[in-house]
This record gives C-alpha cells, structure tokens and sequence, in this order.
C-alpha cells in the first residue's frame, strides 16, 4: 500500500511538472519546422517563434545571397520545412530550383508584403528591405500571422513575442532619428544597394551606387559623374561591404577625400536583427558626423 502510494505521488509530481512548463526549453519532436532564405530573417523568425519552431537558414553568413544555389544537402535540410520565408522581388534565384525539386510541397510566404519598394532604374524593386527599422515592423507583422496561420494554437504566444520585438526595434527608430537629424551633411554613396530603405527612415541622401545588381560594373563616365557629384554636395563616405567591389568603393573615397564604412548586411542567424541594425546605424551615424564638424568651423 505505502509503494502504491509513493508511486502515485510520483505520478502526479510528473504530471504537475508537465502541467507547469508547457514550454519546453528544447524544441519539441514534432516541433513546427520553418526555412528562410537569410540570417537577419532567420534571427526575426526564432524570436517571433522561440521554441515553437526550428528555424532553417539555407544561405550561410559570408555567401553572396543574389547568386547563391542549392546543394543536394540544402534540399535534404528543407524536406521538412512547412513554410519558407522569402524576401521576394526575385531576391532568392534559388527557389524556381527548389520547386522543382522538393517532393513535399512548401508555402512560400513573401515577407514584401506591405512594404512600399524603392525601384531601380531599371523599374524592379531593390530587395534589400531588412535593412530598416519601419520595415522590419511590417516584417515582423507578417511572420507573426502566416506562423499563426499554420500553427494557430500560438497566436497568443507569437504575437506576444513580435510585440515586444516591435517594442525595441521602435526605440532603436526613435534614438537614431533624433541623432541623424541633428547632421547637416546627411549623403553617401553606396557600393551595393543595401542602404537605400535605412536611407529613406532617416533621410539620408544616397548620391549614386556603384552596382545594382552582383557584378554590375558602372562605366567609367558614370564613375566619374558620381565623383563630380559628389565633389559638389560635399559626400564624404562611401558604404561597402566586402562582397561587392571594396576597390572601387577605396577608389571613389580616395577620389572624394572621404572614407569606406564596411558594414554588415546580412549579420548571422543569431544576430537580432534590431542588433544588426544597431550594429550599422552607430557608424553610419558617427562616419556622417565626423565629416560634420570642418564644414561647421568655416
Ligand atoms: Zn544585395
């Protein structure tokens, strides 16, 4: 009688550790498996969703997203995956490949939605819209209810979580719209088009890009137009990354008695995206400001 009830005592002390801790630290077996294409949305998915959801990220941290394409290991990695993140706008090349070739079928979600383009001169929208605190808003809104969508018993939990991302990321906003808007010179050029939304969030003004798309080389007469540019508005930085031409962005800087800020784009999945934000906006901010103070003097 005294084991029977020492047993059941050790019943109900499981069941009441169930019963207290319904979220596990540890994703779950049947856990709800989600794919995005890169990192700064693949950070956004796994706060929104914590352990509701393993999180996928096919393009790794230092691979050039626009011409990046599947492996057969990346298509084993995505059988599982019930919905697929995308920025959209013909960003990831790879998807038309991964159609074709996933024998289970996948919901592509795009995370454009709701957000207005910037275009090209070519007329197609730039997709690099992770890089701004308003859209990562409207992101952040749109993964929350497509993972609602599929998995509705954590609405409560998923919003929740996007709130108060929402939260920090409007703070972010509000700190760095006070600091850019007390710049006089607020322009730069760009050697990749990653900076055009941060651009219009804050006024920035972006005088010219070195390349549109992977491996555009500008001709030489626009090259020294943007120079001439410039000289005239009196643009002393020149932001790069290391994936697309450092030695024309070095070239057009030494041209213009400025500098290269090499930032990053596209940070790690376990960067937060608010951080990565952070993380370009703070030199961003003090580069523009440097070059503020012996135009002041005269
Ligand atoms: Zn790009």
């Amino acid at each position: 009688m005294k084991k029977h009830f020492s047993w059941m005592l050790f019943t109900s002390l499981i069941w009441a550790m169930i019963l207290c801790f319904p979220h596990p630290a540890l994703p779950k077996e049947n856990t709800l498996s989600v794919a995005t294409s890169i990192a700064p949305l693949a950070s956004l998915i796994k706060e929104i969703a914590g352990n509701e959801a393993e999180v996928i990220c096919i393009i790794p941290p230092g691979s050039e997203p626009h011409t990046f394409e599947l492996k057969p290991k990346d298509m084993v990695r995505l059988e599982k995956a019930k919905l697929l993140f995308a920025v959209g706008w013909n960003f990831e090349n790879f998807i038309k490949q991964l159609l074709i070739h996933l024998s289970e079928k996948v919901d592509i979600v795009e995370v454009n939605k709701g957000i207005e383009p910037i275009y090209y001169a070519s007329k197609e929208p730039n997709p690099h819209i992770w890089l701004s605190a308003n859209n990562i808003i409207t992101i952040t809104h749109t993964i929350a209810e497509y993972l609602s969508q599929i998995d509705p018993s954590n609405r409560e939990y998923y919003f929740k979580n996007a709130q108060s991302l929402i939260t920090k990321i409007q703070e972010l906003h509000h700190r760095f719209s006070q600091k850019f808007r007390s710049l006089k010179n607020r322009s730069f050029i760009a050697s990749h088009p990653s900076w055009s939304y941060l651009a219009r969030d804050y006024d920035l003004q972006e005088i010219g890009v070195l390349e549109e798309g992977p491996h555009q080389i500008p001709s030489p007469r626009a090259i020294k137009d943007l120079i001439q540019k410039a000289r005239e508005k009196g643009t002393k930085l020149v932001l790069a990354d290391r994936l697309h031409n450092p030695q024309l962005a070095e070239m057009i800087a030494r041209e213009i008695g400025g500098k290269v800020l090499y930032l990053d784009v596209l940070g790690s999945p376990d960067t937060s995206c608010w951080e990565l934000l952070e993380r370009n906006l703070e030199p961003i901010y003090q580069a523009l400001s440097e070059h503020e103070q012996p135009d002041n003097s005269n």
